[in-house]
């Protein structure tokens, strides 16, 4: 989706993705098909292009850093390493004084002495490599814990108290080399089994939460000295507490909605950010829920019922072009406009329906 926002803008755009069926590269003017780390493609991309980011958040730093020697690279290499790593994140956040679940970092076996510190329930996750939920384990009690870490691999962990959530909010904003921020609206996210599910804008939160969100999320951009577009995801707890959970150094973690919903959307803001362009209008003109659309609704041959959800009034269905349907995959998002929050939640439920 960057790689159509850029071209649509008259760039042309080099993509290295190992991927052979890689949908960014199937759209790009040129398909660079190695390691990330390849010498041959980083001097390439380095030799051709303007300008080089990423949106996938465990791309190897050293292949950043070696690309900024020669070329601007944004994000820089270090916002996206202590995004990639739970404990520098979560450290990191609470350096600025912002709140997250309250966590100890377990990096051996002696550190599992201290797992009482955190309250139980808790959730184990590894420290890197973690996506949709993957790499987590919920533990009631140390030793709980302690099989987690060797069902785990015995890896570098997070051990937090698991939040008794009120909702969950992301915050998608731009950051340009100036140190201007732009941000969408607070979107309102519903996870089912880690993933995300749901998006609606306008959240249900209040005006001085949702301005709270908006400025803790410009205030982690502002420390990462981050150039670009990123996700910020919030818990609310039951309380009315905003934490802090993630950083996403990327596009596309969160704000699907800015696609369909708002004048300009996150994809394009990335290309203006990354190319020192005005960031437009990053309103939203409707009130939208999206539907993730994860590769369990695929039937066995062909297609899910494409046909009845496009026959919805204001449903507009984005496909990844990603040629195999696994099970929790992220496939594509289908986004309902409508005249409030509620009428766009309703034909969200419909189409699953159609659709399950
Ligand atoms: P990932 O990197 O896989 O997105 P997250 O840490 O964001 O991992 O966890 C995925 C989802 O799991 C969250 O959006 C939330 O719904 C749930 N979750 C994660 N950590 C906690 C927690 N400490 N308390 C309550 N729910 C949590
Ligand atoms: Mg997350």
């Amino acid at each position: 989706m960057f790689v159509c926002a850029a071209r649509e803008m008259g760039y042309e755009v080099i993509v290295l993705d190992p991927q052979l069926d890689s949908p960014a590269g199937s759209m790009a003017s040129e398909h660079l098909q190695t390691a990330y780390d390849d010498r041959q493609s980083l001097d390439y991309l380095a030799e051709h292009c303007a300008v080089i980011t990423t949106e996938f958040e465990n791309v190897p730093a050293g292949a950043m850093e070696y690309l900024a020697q020669k070329k601007p690279v944004h994000p820089r290499a270090n916002a996206v390493a202590i995004s990639q790593n739970r404990i520098q994140e979560k450290t990191f956040i609470q350096s600025l004084g912002l709140a997250t679940s309250p966590f100890i970092a377990i990096q051996s076996e002696q550190d599992l002495a201290q797992a009482d510190a955190v309250a139980y329930p808790a959730i184990l996750k590894t420290s890197t490599l973690g996506y949709d939920g993957k790499g987590q384990v919920v533990c009631r009690s140390a030793a709980e814990v302690t099989a987690a870490y060797q069902s785990l691999g015995k890896v570098a962990c997070v051990l937090e108290q698991k939040i008794d959530l009120a909702r969950e909010v992301s915050v998608v904003l731009g950051r340009n080399a100036d140190g201007q921020c732009f941000c969408f609206p607070v979107a309102e996210n519903e996870h089912a089994n880690g993933i995300l599910d749901v998006s609606m804008v306008p959240a249900e939160v209040e005006p001085d939460l949702a301005q709270q969100a908006r400025h803790s999320a410009e205030q982690l951009a502002q420390g990462l000295d981050y150039v670009g577009v990123m996700a910020v995801e919030f818990f609310i707890d039951r309380e009315g507490r905003l934490l802090v959970n993630e950083i996403a150094p990327r596009t596309h973690n969160t704000g699907h909605y800015t696609l369909d919903a708002c004048y300009s959307s996150q994809f394009q803001l990335q290309v203006r950010m990354i190319c020192g362009l005005p960031a437009g209008n990053l309103d939203c003109h409707s009130p939208v829920a999206m539907l993730n659309l994860l590769g369990d609704i695929w039937p066995e041959q062909g297609v899910p019922r494409w046909d009845a959800v496009l026959d919805m009034d204001n449903a507009f269905l984005h496909l990844y072009g990603k040629k195999q349907a696994r099970k929790g995959r992220k496939m594509g998002h289908v986004s309902f406009l409508a005249d409030d929050t509620e009428q766009a939640r309703a034909a969200l439920d419909r189409a699953r329906l159609i659709l399950s």
